[in-house]
């Protein structure tokens, strides 16, 4: 007989949270601390969305979305997870960038980039200090109208070796192109120039068993292996239920944390929302997908600790998203894990990402796709070769990603990575006003993208969630 991942499960909560990404997990965590009933349901069998790993024999473990954040994790995790959690976020100092124009290595704060801004390319000391200023102050209720690529060339008219030192980091770390808002720059940028970048030491894997253990603690009652079918409104615009599983579980507010597109479109279904706003949620914009490539060495194989850690290598000239984005790849992000990620581990590993569009990869045929991706791979190989010479001989397990496995794992239309457009933030804060108790809290928007921005995003829904239902005191209702 099938097993019943639902058994115990109570026929009603105050929250289902549907979705165990960051902002989800975040949203059940805060909720019930302050009391709330908390059910969250995700389909996958691991906890994390996109932050996430994955084992290999030989001990093996890879990472899928731990290359870096902002400084500002530090303070979300100690004040919405734990003090254990917030204390096992450590800088990364080595950022390297490899391209035809530069050659940098940096920190990748205010202060190193005003360095290079000046020392290297040029730039006047007041030119750079007024465009940090710039990014600094731009916020959500700004004119958004100003796009990335006007900022830029307000501040460094005809250079395109700036801009891609500028953008390039910020494409890779959340898909966003010239064409969009320059607040969603501005604030994202603007983040990881606070203090640089993070990571979480002790793996992805150790940063969710603890948010796992955290939840459990506060009462939330987890399931993996449930996929939500539908989410349940009554005729006057109420949430009401979900069906998950062929059960059907009564709640009072509901968190969606599925792609905001498909809460509306698929969970839901449009016949309980305003014309206009379907038409609304039907115009957002998808972020692009990504590819991967995980590369371990041999146990006693390392490589040369000048590699850095981040290091965005490119064969192009200029900032082109076009080029970033093609099957024909020549711009690639190198994540080199040294075993003090895991603090006891002796492994070496490389993944590389690189960003890419869905309907590269969903045309093909099932041998093409095979094709393809073993050509992903050996042109990463030859590639990574001029920073680990000798890798092809240490290599002790390789494997690829692509859009189609972010799509088949999180449930994410068209495999994407980082998202919606700015566009969908506007429509996921709009949705509790058409249906009670419905909430999404999820990567959108672009500057609610990322692990810090899912977080983030996570915090504020609960809130507006803890709004409505009126308190924990009033919140102990079940049946
Ligand atoms: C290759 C790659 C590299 C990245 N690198 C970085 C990085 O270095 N730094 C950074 O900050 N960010 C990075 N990101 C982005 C970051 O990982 C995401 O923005 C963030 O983790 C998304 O969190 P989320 O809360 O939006 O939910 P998601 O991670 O999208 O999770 C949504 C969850 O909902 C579940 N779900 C969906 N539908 C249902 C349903 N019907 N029933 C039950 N469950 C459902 C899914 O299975 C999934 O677990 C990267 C992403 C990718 C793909």
């Amino acid at each position: 007989m099938a097993r019943d991942f639902l058994k115990g499960a109570r026929d009603f909560y105050d929250v289902i949270v549907i979705g165990s990404g960051l902002a989800g997990l975040t949203s059940a965590n805060i909720l019930a601390r302050q009391g709330y009933s908390v059910l969250l349901l995700e389909h996958h069998y691991q906890l994390g969305g996109m932050a996430t790993w994955f084992k290999r024999s030989r001990g093996h473990i890879f990472d899928i979305s731990l290359h870096g954040f902002p400084y500002g994790m530090i303070k979300s995790c100690r004040k919405y997870w734990s003090q254990d959690i917030a204390d096992s976020i450590v800088q990364l100092k080595g950022i390297r960038f490899e391209n035809p124009q530069f050659s940098i290595r940096t920190t990748f704060n205010r202060e190193d980039f005003t360095r290079l801004l000046i020392e290297r390319f040029g730039i006047l000391p007041e030119t750079v200090q007024q465009f940090f200023d710039t990014a600094r102050g731009m916020n959500f209720y700004d004119e958004q109208s100003r796009t990335t690529r006007q900022l830029f060339e307000q501040f460094f008219p005809g250079r395109d070796d700036v801009v891609r030192m500028l953008m390039e980091p910020i494409t890779y770390a959340n898909g966003s192109t010239l064409e969009d808002p320059a607040i969603t720059y501005g604030i994202v940028f603007s983040n990881f120039m606070q203090k640089g970048v993070y990571t979480f030491q002790g793996g992805t894997d150790s940063l969710v068993t603890r948010m796992r253990d955290e939840l459990l603690k506060n009462g939330v009652d987890l399931r993996v292996r449930c996929l939500v079918e539908r989410i349940e409104v009554s005729p006057d615009r109420r949430v009401q239920a979900v069906q998950v599983n062929g059960r059907r579980i009564g709640c009072r507010a509901v968190v969606s944390n599925a792609s905001i597109r498909s809460t509306i479109l698929e969970l839901a279904g449009e016949q309980h929302f305003d014309r206009q706003f379907v038409d609304s949620a039907r115009a957002v914009r998808l972020n692009n997908s990504s590819c991967q490539v995980y590369m371990a060495l041999r146990r006693g194989e390392g490589f040369d600790p000048g590699c850095g850690d981040l290091l965005f290598h490119s064969e192009h000239r200029g900032f082109d998203i076009n080029a970033m984005l093609s099957r024909d790849v020549s711009s690639r992000t190198f994540s080199f894990y040294y075993p003090e990620t895991r603090p006891g581990s002796d492994r070496w590993l490389i993944v590389s990402s690189t960003n890419a569009r869905y309907e590269d990869w969903a045309c093909l045929s099932e041998e093409e796709y095979e094709q393809a991706k073993r050509d992903l791979i050996e042109t990463t190989l030859d590639c990574l070769q001029q920073y680990v010479p000798n890798v092809r001989q240490v290599l002790d397990h390789v494997e690829a990603a692509t859009p189609l496995t972010f799509q088949r794992y999180t449930r994410h239309p068209a495999g994407a990575s980082f998202g919606t457009k700015f566009e969908g933030l506007q429509v996921s804060r709009d949705l509790p006003q058409q249906v009670h108790g419905l909430y999404h809290a999820g990567s959108v928007g672009i500057i609610m993208s990322g692990w810090l921005g899912a977080v983030n995003y996570g915090v504020i829904v609960s809130n507006d969630v803890d709004k409505l239902l009126g308190g924990p005191q009033q919140a102990t209702v079940s049946g």
